[in-house]
């Protein structure tokens, strides 16, 4: 049987096929879809359930020494000790569970606010819904940046324009037709009047029924291929990975050693060898890359209630390193609320609101600015571009009827405005002949004017007029304000090329103005205080651009401003001399903004850059962190981007820096916390077993600590409320290890500082003569010492400033592992001795050594 493909079909064939109606589907055909096909989604990896995560706990090589431990003392008869051990073991793996689930849980519903939107008819209706839940049969609206989400035939195409590269690699855009194509075999990219999944839209606009969703589609049989591929771990992640295994080793072989020694000194196999085990699962931080992933994870979760959406983790953690942030000017750095202030016709200048509707030359312009215009107004609102929406509500002042002027000189042809050309042109019937408008940057059509519409008439333009019209243009752009200047000539044809852009005749601009954000001041100075760098980059005209960055604090001198072409003219190399002392970029297109982008990061900066056309793609992959606009942003610019402003706000980006930066510090003191705690118990043993002495804890009671004291003051840690001052550092060096020299030195001595209290709490304990008494004065001080000192890895800075009681998670990992050791000393379990009230006030009173020693420290040091 010859099957024919749906391009081979007509539209009507495939509507039929699919029971589609120029209504699109109803509720109730989607829901039957989706039952029968599931949704559009292609499959990941099969997903871990709680028990399978809760098993793979146990798949650890110390858990695994440890079960095996349990085992034989059971063996031998002790149960007990097996008991705990089991406990212990299970206990862990509950945490571990919780945790990953509850990390995991925060990540999803992050992936949920980001994820991609389509727009589809539905009961005679356009809506925007997740790309998931389109339908086989769903009618889609494509237009410029959208994301094709499944596979369909093109019902409607108008000029569409697809870049297909992640399917067939071919990087040209292709254009889609309707009619049918009566071909056998087509190689994908053949397919004209097809769309595909994964495919974007650069040009025009268009409409495609859906014929394929999810594993179905093109990509997905690609996708089906390559499905293992998981998230890859962030940077620190690696690291830590990294140095936990070169951490564990060293720490095994000590664990050997100190087993050799007590074999030698003729102690029992079996005990020996669980003291060994013991302490390596007390000393190896096994929770260093969980602990990554559950920061990150809530941090994540703060920064999407503040706005900002984390696409790719590793950005979470690299935001914290930017020192340039490169943003855009309208709608970033202002509200994208803007309304017409002036207008010059005629040779004059005019209030925006004293026009004169029966002045002809008035009429006309403001006619051309709602002519030439893809605004529309609703009931509730304007919908379109605000620059559009300016001169729509401009029009409505004036009492112009947008749908009857929109009738009467219907529009029959279009250029849409493009951010490279920076014009847009429509083209209109009136009566038999056609009208072309063009509406753009001033710079830019200035060139293609030849005449100009004045109270007398129209005439060619003389130097004078084109002189005066620079003025007008640089008195308003010096205001901040931008303008567009509007000229028009009739054609033949209504079909647009790129040679009817010249012999125009010029009849006016139109300035209006942006309103800065409230909070944009503050954020750029933030920024400058947190050592970052931030740019301008825009569109709009240099005088413009200065203005406004003058005003937020960005520029000072007009050396620091630079335009798009001047950067034409620079190669690489000289780009890269210069890119620190500009701070605006006027009239720049996109691609400009790579080159920018690159030059930065060759002089060594961690960048940021906005972003939120089709084209702006590729600079946002390049920048470290590329941030895209949630509001007025392409789905291609969220695609390529690794966070998203849901507020389009540039204050949010310099907010996420602060969480970025917070993030990380937290891990660190969380780190810090473990291992300075790990170094003092494998002291104190070092030190027990060199000197001949007995040993200082029961492996039972290295397990208590590695489960209490450790997991969860550690997490809680990493929870400390985020500090101001991280603002005001200069950005965190991206190269320079986590774990590097200084760390190393502050590890070593807090470690030795609990190892010192626990050392003389077990020499008291020795001096009774009972070596019981000695092992519990040990593990209770090391313990205890162990928990007060999780407060001091809070902050780098005095307990006191950032307020004792500002982290209550803390307090309650804490009084949890307080409340647990003195069950232990009280009920004498674990074969804790009893102690005498003296000796329990001696091991308060060792264990909170360290906290003060190293809170005065930083008293001094912060005198200093
Ligand atoms: P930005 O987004 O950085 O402000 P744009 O690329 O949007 O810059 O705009 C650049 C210039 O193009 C503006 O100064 C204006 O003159 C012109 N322009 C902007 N929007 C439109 C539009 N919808 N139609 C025609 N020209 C426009
Ligand atoms: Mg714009």
């Amino acid at each position: 049987m010859n099957i024919t493909a749906y391009y081979q079909k007509s539209v009507q064939e495939v509507m039929k096929e699919f029971d589609v109606t120029q209504q699109g589907l109803s509720d109730y055909e989607v829901r039957q879809r989706h039952k029968e096909n599931g949704f559009n989604e292609l499959e990941e990896g099969k997903r871990k359930n709680a028990i399978q995560v809760f098993l793979e706990q146990f798949n650890d090589f110390l858990v695994i020494i440890l079960i095996v431990a349990a085992a034989i003392s059971a063996f031998l008869g002790e149960l007990e000790s097996s008991i705990v051990i089991v406990i212990v073991i299970v206990l862990n793996a509950v945490l571990g569970t919780v945790q990953h689930i509850k990390a995991e849980k925060s990540l999803d519903s992050l992936k949920e606010m980001a994820a991609p939107i389509a727009k589809v008819l539905r009961n005679g209706e356009v809506i925007k819904i997740p790309s998931r839940e389109v339908v086989v049969g769903d009618v889609l609206y494509l237009e410029v940046g959208d994301y094709i989400c499944a596979d369909g035939r093109m019902m409607e195409s108008y000029r569409l324009q697809v870049n297909e590269s992640s399917l067939t690699g071919e990087s040209e855009a292709i254009d889609k037709i309707e009619a049918l194509i009566d071909k056998e075999e087509l190689a994908i990219g053949d397919k004209r009047n097809m769309v595909f999944s994964g495919s974007f839209v650069t040009n025009g606009r268009g409409r495609a029924i859906v014929t394929s969703i999810g594993m179905a589609t093109e990509i997905g049989k690609i996708a089906n291929l390559l499905q293992n591929a998981k998230e890859k771990k962030t940077p620190l992640q690696m690291n830590l990975d990294h140095f936990g295994k070169r951490l564990a080793i060293g720490i095994i072989i000590i664990c050997l050693i100190i087993f050799g020694l007590d074999i030698l000194r003729g102690r029992e196999l079996v005990d020996s060898f669980m003291f060994a085990v013991s302490l390596a699962v007390a000393a190896i931080p096994e929770a260093l890359s969980s602990i990554v992933t559950i920061v990150l994870a809530f941090g994540t979760q703060k920064m999407a209630k503040e706005n900002a959406i984390i696409r790719k983790l590793r950005a979470a953690e690299s935001l914290g390193s930017i020192s340039v942030i490169c943003t855009d000017k309208t709608g970033t750095l202002t509200q994208n609320k803007m309304t017409v202030q002036h207008m010059y016709v005629n040779e004059q200048t005019l209030k925006a609101d004293r026009a004169n509707i029966n002045n002809a030359l008035h009429k006309n312009l403001m006619s051309m600015a709602l002519l030439c215009n893809d605004s529309i107004s609703t009931e509730e609102k304007e919908i379109g571009d605000p620059t559009e929406i300016a001169l729509l509500n401009w029009s409505k002042l004036y009492n112009f009827d947008e749908g009857n002027v929109r009738q009467q000189y219907f529009r029959v042809g279009e250029m849409p405005f493009d951010s490279n050309r920076k014009l847009m042109i429509t083209i209109h019937r009136i009566n038999n002949r056609y009208m072309m408008i063009t509406k753009g940057a001033v710079d830019e059509l200035l060139s293609r004017i030849v005449r100009m519409e004045t109270s007398t008439g129209i005439s060619p333009i003389n130097i004078g007029q084109i002189e005066r019209i620079k003025q007008a243009n640089h008195h308003f752009s010096s205001q901040g304000l931008r303008i567009l200047a509007f000229a028009y000539k009739e054609v033949d044809s209504p079909i647009v090329n790129m040679e009817m852009e010249q012999d125009l005749t010029f009849i006016g601009l139109v300035a209006m103005m942006d309103p800065l954000r409230p909070e944009t001041k503050q954020a750029v100075e933030d920024c400058i205080a947190a050592g970052i760098k931030p740019v301008m980059i825009t569109g709009d005209h240099k005088t413009t651009a200065t203005a406004i960055a003058k005003e937020i604090g960005i520029v000072e001198g007009p050396q620091e401003v630079m335009e798009g072409k001047e950067i034409e003219k620079l190669s690489d190399i000289e780009l890269q001399d210069i890119v620190e002392n500009v701070s605006v970029y006027a009239r720049v297109s996109p691609e400009h903004k790579i080159r920018i982008v690159e030059a930065w990061q060759e002089k060594g900066h961690v960048v940021a850059m906005t972003g939120d056309g089709v084209n702006d793609g590729p600079a946002l992959k390049q920048a470290d962190i590329g941030v895209a606009m949630g509001i007025t942003g392409t789905e291609v610019a969220k695609d390529a981007s690794a966070m998203i402003l849901t507020d389009d706000n540039f204050s949010t980006i310099v907010k996420a820096v602060s969480n970025g930066r917070s993030i990380y510090t937290n891990i660190t003191n969380s780190i810090m916390f473990l291992l300075s705690g790990n170094t003092g118990a494998i002291l104190v043993v070092l030190y027990a077993t060199i000197l001949a002495l007995p040993a200082p804890f029961l492996p039972v009671h290295l397990l208590f600590i590695n489960l209490l004291t450790d997991s969860l003051p550690a997490i809680a840690i990493g929870l400390e409320p985020h500090n101001k001052k991280v603002m005001k550092e200069k950005p965190r060096d991206i190269k320079e290890p986590l774990l590097n020299k200084k760390f190393a030195i502050q590890v070593g001595l807090e470690g030795f500082l609990i190892a010192a209290v626990t050392i003389i709490a077990f020499q008291i304990g020795l001096a009774t003569g009972d070596t019981m008494v000695a092992t519990t004065m040990a593990f209770a001080t090391l313990c205890l010492s162990r928990l007060f000192h999780g407060f001091n890895c809070r902050s780098k800075e005095s307990i006191f400033k950032i307020g004792l009681f500002s982290n209550i998670t803390v307090w309650i990992a804490f009084l949890i592992g307080v409340i647990l050791l003195n069950l232990v000393l009280i009920f004498e379990l674990f074969d804790v001795a009893a102690i005498s009230r003296s000796q329990l006030a001696m091991i308060y009173g060792l264990a909170f050594v360290p906290f003060i020693v190293i809170q005065i420290d930083r008293f001094f040091l912060a005198k200093k």
